[in-house]
C-alpha cells in the first residue's frame, strides 16, 4: 500500500479533525502518501482530492468541525454514483481508504470494501450509536456541552423556580440525553428506547416540589418528543411555571475534549496501521479506554443499547 484516502461523512463530530491528523501523521511515518477527500461521499464522486502532508492537519487538533468538510451523498447510495467514486479512486492511485463517519457512513465503507478498495471506518459521531465501541469521536463533547447548557439552566431555574424542559439532539437513540441526565442531575431523562408518560413526569415533579424542590430539570431526546409540546403539558397539568430550551446544533459544535482527542488519535492511528497490515473491511472502536478492531459486517448487524443501570440509577438519583 503506497497511498491512501481520508474523509468525514454524514454529521460532523467535534474531533473529527484530531482522528484526520492520526490518519495524515501516521501514514507518513509509514511512508504513505496520503490524500484527503473533501465532502465525504460527494467529494469521491467529483474527485475532489487533495495531498495532504505534516503541515495540512498542523494546528487542527484544538479545532471542531471538519477541515475536509462533510456531507450525506444520495448518489452514492447508487450504482451509477459509486461506479463513478471507484473510478475516481483508481484513477487518483488510491489503494486504501479511512472513512470518519456515523453508521451510514460505515454502509458506505462496505461499499468500497465490496469493490475491492481496503477500507476502515472510524467511529465518529456524536450520538454515540454505533455497536461495537464504548465511545464515538464527538460524544463526550457534546455530552459536556449539554451538561455545561444545564448548568446555567439550573441557575435561571432556581432563581425563578421554574421547571425547564431541555431538548437535546438524538432522533434515533439517547446516548447524550442519558449521559447528560445522569452527570447533569436531571429529575427526568425521556429516551427513545424506554417508554415513558406525561403522568409519569408530572407526577414526580410533583413529588419533588411536596419536599421543597423548588426548581426541576427534564432532558429529552429529540426522537422520545417534542420539547415544547412537552413543556405545554407539563405546564397544563401541574400549573407548574415550565420554559422549553432546544439546544441544536451547539451540541455539535466546539472544541473536542481531551477525551476526544486521545480517542480519535488512538483510532486514527490504527486505522492506518490495519491498511498497512493488509486488513480491510474493518472498524475500530474504544473498549477500557484501549482500541479495539470488528468486522465491518459485524458492527453494521448489531444495535448498540442504553446501559439501563444508567437509567434506572439516574432515576434513583433524582427521587
Ligand atoms: P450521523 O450518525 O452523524 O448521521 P452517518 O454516517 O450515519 O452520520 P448518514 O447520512 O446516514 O450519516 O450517511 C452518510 C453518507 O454515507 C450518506 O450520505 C451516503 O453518502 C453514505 N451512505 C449511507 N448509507 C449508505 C448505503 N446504504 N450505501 C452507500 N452509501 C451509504
Amino acid at each position: 500500500m503506497r497511498r491512501i484516502g481520508v474523509l468525514t461523512s454524514g454529521g460532523d463530530a467535534p474531533g473529527m479533525n484530531a482522528a484526520i491528523r492520526a490518519v495524515v501523521r501516521k501514514g507518513i511515518y509509514q511512508g504513505l502518501e496520503i490524500w484527503g477527500v473533501h465532502r465525504g461521499f460527494a467529494g469521491v464522486i467529483s474527485g475532489d482530492f487533495i495531498p495532504m502532508n505534516l503541515s495540512s492537519v498542523a494546528d487542527v487538533i484544538h479545532r471542531g468541525g471538519t477541515i475536509l468538510h462533510t456531507a450525506r451523498s444520495e448518489r452514492f447510495k447508487t450504482p451509477e454514483g459509486q461506479a463513478e467514486a471507484l473510478a475516481n479512486i483508481r484513477r487518483a492511485g488510491i489503494e486504501g481508504m479511512v472513512v470518519i463517519g456515523g453508521d451510514g457512513s460505515f454502509r458506505g465503507a462496505k461499499v468500497l470494501s465490496d469493490a475491492g478498495i481496503p477500507t476502515v471506518g472510524i467511529p465518529g459521531t456524536i450520538d454515540n450509536d454505533i455497536y461495537g465501541t464504548e465511545l464515538t469521536i464527538g460524544f463526550d463533547t457534546a455530552v459536556n456541552t449539554v451538561v455545561d447548557a444545564m448548568n446555567k439552566i439550573r441557575d435561571t431555574a432556581t432563581s425563578h423556580e421554574r421547571t425547564f424542559v431541555m431538548e437535546v439532539m438524538g432522533r434515533d437513540s439517547g446516548f447524550i440525553a442519558m449521559a447528560a441526565g445522569l452527570a447533569g442531575g436531571a429529575e427526568s431523562i425521556l429516551i427513545p428506547e424506554f417508554p415513558w408518560t406525561i403522568e409519569e413526569v408530572c407526577e414526580r415533579l410533583s413529588r419533588s416540589q411536596e419536599r421543597g424542590k423548588r426548581h426541576s430539570l427534564i432532558i429529552v431526546a429529540e426522537g422520545a418528543g417534542q420539547g415544547f409540546q412537552i413543556g405545554e403539558e407539563i405546564q397544563r397539568k401541574t400549573g407548574f411555571d415550565t420554559r422549553v430550551t432546544v439546544l441544536g446544533h451547539i451540541q455539535r459544535g466546539g472544541t473536542p475534549t481531551a477525551t476526544d482527542r486521545t480517542i480519535a488519535s488512538l483510532m486514527g492511528a490504527k486505522a492506518v496501521d490495519l491498511l498497512v497490515a493488509g486488513e480491510a473491511r474493518k472498524v475500530v472502536g474504544i473498549s477500557c479506554g484501549d482500541v479495539i478492531v470488528h468486522d465491518i459486517d459485524y458492527v453494521l448487524s448489531h444495535k448498540k443499547e442504553i446501559n439501563r443501570r444508567l437509567y434506572d440509577l439516574a432515576a434513583t438519583l433524582a427521587i
